[in-house]
């Protein structure tokens, strides 16, 4: 079974930028209640979804004070922890970070070593890529970050 995913966040000032559980240093984080790491938010949804479970806002809704800043990488083990409750075992991830900076992939190694890690799957499994949009809308326009995810479990 496959699953797909996608997140966006806002640029702001003032916050860390947290991607695959990885702080990157940037002149802008992002926006949310989490650590708005929007990479770690797509794969879980790409998870959920292949399991055929509710979104991440039915398992951490939005102002949830128990979420508060909490890590992202929390949600993705919620996910592995879903996946061993409904008899899943994880296969592979893939996903695209859209952004027109900073860039993402001196980081890949240790995104996936972290995302590979809470999710149970070995780095190789956790596929990372980024792109820029050309300048297009509103990434383009460095307003935020996008990201999209695949996720493949089979039942056990
Ligand atoms: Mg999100």
């Amino acid at each position: 079974m496959i699953g797909i995913g996608y997140d966006v966040h806002r640029f702001a000032e003032g916050r860390p930028l947290v991607l695959g559980g990885v702080t990157i240093p940037h002149s802008h984080g992002l926006d949310g209640h989490s650590d708005a790491d929007v990479l770690c938010h797509a794969i879980a949804d790409a998870v959920l979804g292949a399991m055929g479970l509710p979104d991440i806002g039915h398992y951490f809704p939005p102002g949830d004070p128990d979420c508060k800043d909490i890590s992202s990488l929390k949600i993705l083990e919620t996910c592995r922890d879903l996946a061993e409750e409904h008899g899943f075992r994880l296969i592979n991830i893939d996903s695209t970070l859209i952004a027109e900076a900073p860039k993402v992939l001196p980081h890949r190694a240790a995104m996936q070593a972290n995302i590979g890690a809470a999710l149970g799957l070995p780095p190789a499994r956790v596929g990372i890529k980024a792109t820029t949009n050309e300048s297009m809308g509103f990434v383009g326009r460095k307003e935020g970050i996008a990201a999209m995810a695949v996720a493949q479990v089979e039942a056990r």
